[in-house]
């Protein structure tokens, strides 16, 4: 019998293990287990939606999925419709690659405070996971906005909601998320770091990138620069790069007709302030005791990274082993850090290391077969690889040029469109 391996999670993880094992033992059969009834995790809904996914990995992912071998089962789930025990009886080997958990909070008092978001959960919404059905409330009344964070992710957030409607327009995102987004009355964004300049993990290339923004201009906190460009002489090259780009964003004369990004850094946040919606945020200088900021702002979002929320992300050795059989790959396995590239070229390895380890062996599972039973009797409404490609489809063919699709929001939509053959329009 063929080997059977299953695969939890259909994100960029998941897929970039499927197409090396795909690859390299074309014999095996791989049965990849989503929760949601679309692949793709993170890179559907997270990235910022000016932004589309590079279009190698678009590429990849579609390998991974219509590799001969493979099989996508979505909107079944790993602690719903079976556990751990369940993969491990049908399968000669499991791979966990169900990513991070939900964002981690500021930590302060107001933290929940209607108003205040977590970036994934923000942009989630904005890209339309059906699991983040209602938008942040009163974006009409937004006029200051807070992102706290210094990684990319806080400066994804910050340029998408600088665009302008021109350029939202062009964006792959629904014209209604869109028209919501342009109407905010926004005055001021400011993205807010707790440590100082050098400590941002973002790319020059993207700093240099707010340059072009239609209607907004980056003001960088002229103290945090000048400390910065004290120990210039002393750093390395990322971060002489780093240094070089804000001081670019600096450089421009600030024109007080555009939004500002207004970029500070050394600011931990204390208190958010407001009743039915936030108001205020409250930050202290950890270096200058007594001296706090308090900012206005009817929108705040936590870009500080996410919960590690999986069982097994601590069981696992460096290379992505649980127990025998079972591994762990993505940011179930090292956290929610790391771009895609990263996390597709370590998913790589723990795939070559599953097919050291296990791919010689005999096989003794049912695998598919067993999983479609299992399924069956559970009662699972399951979404086969035909039924995602008719949701592409539809989705492309709802779409208002330029723009590449319409998102499908809701689950029903989702799995009637997965079960209906594509209308032609
Ligand atoms: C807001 C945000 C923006 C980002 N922007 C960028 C960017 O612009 N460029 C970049 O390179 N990287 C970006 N990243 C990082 C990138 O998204 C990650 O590196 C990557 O998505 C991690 O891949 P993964 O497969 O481990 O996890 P995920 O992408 O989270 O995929 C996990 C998959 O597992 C599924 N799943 C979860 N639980 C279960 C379960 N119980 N059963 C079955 N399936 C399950 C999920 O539905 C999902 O499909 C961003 C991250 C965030 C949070």
């Amino acid at each position: 019998m063929p080997l059977s391996i299953a695969i939890v999670g259909a994100g960029p993880a998941g897929l970039a293990v499927v197409e090396r094992i795909a690859r390299k033992a074309p014999q095996a059969r791989i049965d990849v287990v989503e929760k949601l009834p679309v692949p793709y995790g993170l890179a559907r809904y997270g990235l910022a939606p000016d932004r589309p996914l590079d279009k190698k990995l678009t590429a990849l992912f579609v390998r991974a999925l219509k590799a001969k071998s493979v099989a996508f089962w979505g909107n079944v789930a790993l602690g719903r419709e079976f556990d751990l025990a369940d993969l491990r009886m049908l399968y000669d080997a499991v791979v966990v690659a169900t990513g991070a958990g939900a964002d981690r909070p500021l930590g302060v008092p107001g933290d929940q405070t209607p108003g205040v978001w977590g970036a994934s959960a923000f942009l989630r919404w904005v890209n339309g996971d059906p699991e983040i059905a209602a938008p942040p409330p009163a974006l009409d009344r937004v006029r200051n906005v807070i992102v706290v964070g210094q990684g990319s992710v806080a400066l994804e957030v910050a340029r998408l909601l600088a665009r302008s409607p021109k350029e939202l327009a062009k964006a792959d995102l629904d014209p209604e998320v869109a028209a919501t987004l342009a109407a905010m009355p926004l005055q001021a964004i400011h993205v807010i770091g707790r440590n100082d300049l050098l400590a941002s993990r973002v790319q020059p290339a993207d700093l240099a990138e707010l340059k072009k923004l239609a209607r907004a201009q980056a003001v960088v906190d002229p103290e945090a620069l000048a400390q910065a460009e004290a120990v210039a002489d002393d750093l390395d090259r990322d971060r002489k790069a780093l240094l070089k780009a804000f001081a670019a964003l600096a450089a421009v004369p600030r024109d007080e007709s555009r939004l500002p990004i207004r970029f500070q850094f050394h600011l931990r946040p204390l208190r958010l302030d407001g009743g039915a919606c936030v108001e205020r945020a409250l930050f202290t200088r950890p270096d200058r005791l007594g001296q706090n900021l308090a900012l206005r702002a009817e929108l705040v979002i936590a870009a500080t990274g996410l919960e590690r929320t999986t069982a097994y992300d601590r069981l696992h050795d460096d290379r992505g082993l649980i127990a025998p059989g079972l591994y762990a790959a993505g940011w179930a396995k090292r956290g929610a850090t790391g771009s895609m590239e990263e996390i597709i070229a370590d998913a790589r390895l723990v795939a070559e290391r599953l097919l050291k380890e296990v791919g010689a062996t005999p096989s003794t599972r049912p695998g598919r077969a067993g999983l479609a039973r299992l399924l069956e009797e559970r009662g699972a409404a399951t979404v086969s690889l035909a039924g995602w490609q008719r949701i592409d489809a539809a989705e492309r063919a709802a779409a208002a040029k330029p723009r590449p699709r319409r998102r499908l929001r809701a689950f029903e939509t989702l799995l009637t469109t997965a079960a209906e053959p594509a209308r032609l329009l």
